[in-house]
């Protein structure tokens, strides 16, 4: 596995297996590599000639007074695990070439940006749609690997992907959780081995609302609620959100119409540490 970290070198590199003919897939991380990550790597090598793997904390995406700081980081553990996944080059830009000073123009996907996770980090997506345009024109990929663990990112990317005309297959793929439910993150290293225990809540709430609509339940707020319940009988769980959504306008909707896909998402904070989860339904 090769490691780049000038955007020069990676452009220059990306050029030269464009020229070879190669098909370049690119899987964008903040690192700290968990098994969801190793997955998209394994799925992006089974598509492709390359994994580019980038690993690139984005300050853009994070507001002020949210964890940017402290996010966790460390890149020696990272390199293995990238590298045992499958990926052929490792991508480590740093803070200063990405957003030099006096930098100024941003990407920004209108709509779909507000609701959600944009309503609750109004800056959040701008900097997701930004560096991942970044990432686009460094490594020329033909095709781009999301997890559906972020799905309004995923849903945001598509649509700039389609607005912009880049022409790049994106991927998606599927949560990767631990054993007891709760979705691999970055974030869950934060957690107290109290919280931890308590979070298995999140992924329990979304198999309830899954369950309340298989069984015929189409009023969104009372699944919402019925999820709400449940994720505050843990003690330590603060509701952000909870949201049933058409999952393609991710816009809330008041019935589950049937034949229709929604997305049940949300966003409780366990101490200072803010997880998100989804499913989507079909009904
Ligand atoms: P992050 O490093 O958290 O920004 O995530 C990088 C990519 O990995 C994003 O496309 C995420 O959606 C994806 N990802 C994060 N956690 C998981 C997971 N548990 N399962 C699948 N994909 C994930």
């Amino acid at each position: 596995m090769k490691v780049i970290s000038s955007v020069a070198g990676m452009q220059r590199t990306a050029e030269e297996l464009r020229r070879k003919g190669g098909r370049i897939a690119l899987v964008p991380t903040m690192g700290y590599l968990h098994k969801g990550h190793e997955s998209l790597v394994r799925i992006a090598a089974e598509r492709a000639d390359v994994v580019i793997t980038s690993i690139f904390v984005n300050p853009a995406q994070f507001a002020p007074g949210e964890d940017f700081e402290r996010y966790p980081r460390d890149l020696p553990r990272d390199t293995r695990i990238a590298e045992g996944a499958g990926t052929g080059i490792l991508f480590t830009p740093s803070v200063e070439e990405v957003y030099p000073g006096n930098y100024h123009t941003y990407v920004i996907v209108e709509e779909l940006t507000t609701v959600l996770e944009g309503k609750a980090r109004p800056t959040h997506f701008r900097g997701v749609t930004t560096v991942v345009t970044k990432l686009f024109h460094w490594t020329k990929p033909h095709l781009a690997v999301f997890g559906q663990k972020d799905a309004q990112q995923c849903a945001v990317i598509r649509r700039m992907v389609k607005d912009l005309n880049f022409d790049i297959d994106i991927v998606v793929a599927p949560t990767v959780r631990e054993q007891d439910g709760l979705a691999m993150s970055s974030r869950n290293a934060y957690l107290s081995p109290d919280e931890r225990q308590q979070s298995t809540v999140l992924y329990r709430s979304l198999q309830l609302a899954e369950q309340m609509i298989r069984g015929g339940e189409r009023g969104a707020s009372a699944v919402a609620d019925g999820m709400k319940r449940l994720i505050t009988s843990q003690p330590a769980a603060r509701v952000d959100y909870v949201s049933v959504a058409d999952a393609q306008t991710l816009q809330e909707v008041d019935t589950v119409p049937p034949g229709s896909e929604v997305l049940v998402s949300l966003a409780v904070r366990f101490g200072a540490t803010r997880l998100i989860d989804n499913v989507l339904i079909k009904t």
